[in-house]
């Protein structure tokens, strides 16, 4: 299937001079979004993995169904505040400033295998910092998927030597 028929490009979204990947073209569309799945899920299955990880919300979207498929965990990283329970967090760089994630301290068994999800890989600066949560818990990252990679922003550079999986470039 030619999933890149499937992403709409909205342009000066969500500003100017900004052409946003629209996903939701993919989801509400039942065989698209399986098929993505089934992508990601055989990728997970090679790598062994054990847990899936996905950063908020679309992270939550990609990363969810595949973990049910598998029959595996799904931990959440999130915004802080978001989460209830002690938590470590990870700041990285954006355009203007900086944000942070943070995910639950007992989210992940150290040594457990974990796959990162996400919808779109851009700078590489939401993953890294994911990497780095993961790897402070003690968690081995096997992999990262996404449905997209934009390639002139080389987010891979950041990810060293983690295997990376993307099923559109742009
Ligand atoms: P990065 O941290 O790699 O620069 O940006 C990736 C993050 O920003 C992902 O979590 C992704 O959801 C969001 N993102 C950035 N640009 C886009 C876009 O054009 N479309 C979508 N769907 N998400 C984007």
């Amino acid at each position: 299937m030619d999933l890149k028929q499937y992403v709409t490009t909205v342009e000066n979204y969500p500003k100017e001079g900004i052409s946003f990947k629209d996903i939701t073209t993919i989801m509400d569309n039942g065989a698209a979004y399986k098929y993505a799945t089934d992508q990601i899920v055989n990728y997970a299955k090679e790598l062994g993995a054990e847990i899936v990880v996905g950063p908020e919300a679309r992270g939550f979207i990609i990363g969810c169904p595949v973990a049910y498929a598998l029959e595996i965990g799904f931990a959440p990283v999130r915004k802080p505040g978001k989460l209830p329970r002690e938590v470590i967090s990870a700041d990285y760089g954006l355009e203007y400033g900086t944000d942070t994630l943070t995910m639950h301290k007992d989210a992940i068994k150290p040594g457990q295998k974990v796959l990162i999800c996400d919808d779109l890989l851009a700078t590489g600066g939401t993953v890294e910092a994911t990497v780095r949560l993961v790897e402070q818990l003690g968690g081995q990252v096997v992999g990262c998927a996404f449905l997209i990679e934009l390639t002139e922003l080389d987010g891979r550079a950041k990810l060293g030597n983690l295997d990376v999986k993307t099923l559109i470039q742009y």
